[in-house]
């Protein structure tokens, strides 16, 4: 049997990509904010409803250059369950991550558990949305308010979720985008960073282009994170199916949701209110007792199958070596995050997923 992997690429159509090619090959211009790259920002500003966009490439950079655009330092206070950027970005800042335990509605941040994790050297919080799930923002941003702590979100599942018809995007003082080729929207590698303000753009720009704010003048001690004019042109023919796409996934997850609903010890989430969801990932979370098989046998049992769930996230960062010695990544500071990361199984999810592989998919889940 084939296999059916978790995730598949949206690609664009090649006889349109080979055109936009031609183009550039005409014109010699090939990086350093091409014509495509603007085109693909101003594309994505509009698309994403957000003022200000800089593309990055890949998803890990924008992190890091968000953390030393604001200058951050000391204790920046995150989750454990997540993939392993989001921490190593604070790490290669100079700064101490602080691990605060996950929501079992969301997988997000625990809104209630950030206040005692927060000490003098605390400069800012670093949320995610996992699978493009919002997480509790004004709970959030009252308590960055309150302490005077920056918020930077890891919006790398997020392209696209909006809450109430606004863009998760447009909170906090920065989010980060991934657009790798496992992502809901891809530009093979890339990223994003997006800011509120046009000066903040501006310095994000010399960051990313080695601090260059002029021929001979240098503000910062930027970094390389230039967007080539091929991703970028591949990036706006994306964008364009990225909606159908998003729509396939969204009927692939109400079929899971039917057949699933009443199966004992699987949980997995409905849709929350007044959101747009875009569908990026569908995990299930399996209760050994009563499921009467724990979440690895499914896991092997599929995958011996050629049915190649993930197991995102486990194991936690917090049990990575870097970290583990660190107090806030003791597990029993973190029992949500442990729980969830030992249940969790991402099932298949993708743009082209038949109804063939959706009924061998679930033959393994539903008895
Ligand atoms: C994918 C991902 C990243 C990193 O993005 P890359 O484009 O792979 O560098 C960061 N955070 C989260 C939560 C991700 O899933």
């Amino acid at each position: 049997m084939d296999k059916i992997t978790v995730t598949s690429p949206l690609l664009p159509n090649l006889d349109e990509f080979q055109e936009l090619l031609k183009e550039i090959w005409d014109s010699k211009w090939i990086t350093n904010n091409g014509s495509f790259h603007k085109k693909l920002e101003s594309a994505l500003a509009e698309y994403l409803k957000v003022p200000y966009i800089s593309l990055f490439t890949n998803g890990t950079l924008p992190l890091l250059t968000a953390l030393q655009a604001l200058r951050i330092t000391g204790e920046v206070i995150t989750t454990p369950y997540s993939f392993v950027a989001t921490t190593h970005s604070i790490w290669w800042n100079g700064c101490r991550p602080v691990f605060v335990d996950i929501e079992e509605s969301t997988c997000g941040i625990d809104p209630d558990k950030i206040e005692a994790a927060i000490t003098p050297k605390t400069t800012a919080i670093m949320p995610v949305h996992c699978y493009g799930k919002p997480v509790n923002m004004d709970a959030i941003q009252a308590i960055a308010d309150k302490y005077g702590l920056r918020v930077i979100y890891d919006a790398a599942h997020a392209f696209g979720v909006e809450v109430n018809g606004e863009s998760v995007l447009n909170r906090g003082d920065m989010a980060t985008l991934s657009f790798h080729a496992t992502k809901v929207y891809n530009t093979l590698e890339g990223g994003a960073l997006v800011v509120h303000d046009e000066a903040t753009k501006k310095r994000i720009d010399y960051l990313k282009n080695f601090g260059f704010a002029g021929e001979t003048e240098v503000v910062a001690p930027g970094i390389n994170s230039k967007v080539d004019e091929v991703r970028a042109a591949y990036g706006l023919l994306n964008l364009k199916q990225v909606d159908a796409a998003i729509e396939k996934r969204h009927q692939v997850a109400i079929k899971y949701r039917n057949a699933l609903r009443d199966v004992p010890g699987v949980r997995f989430f409905d849709d929350m209110p007044g959101v747009r969801h875009n569908y990026s990932y569908f995990p299930i979370f399996i209760n050994a007792e009563e499921f009467g098989q724990t979440r690895d046998e499914l896991y092997f049992k599929m995958k011996e199958d050629g049915i190649l769930g993930r197991r995102y996230f486990y194991p936690l960062i917090s049990t990575f070596s870097t970290y583990r010695g660190l107090p806030s990544a003791a597990p029993e500071n973190l029992p949500v995050a442990t729980k969830i990361a030992n249940e969790v199984i991402c099932l298949p999810m993708h743009h082209e997923l038949s109804d063939e592989d959706i009924t061998r998919i679930l033959s393994y889940i539903v008895k």
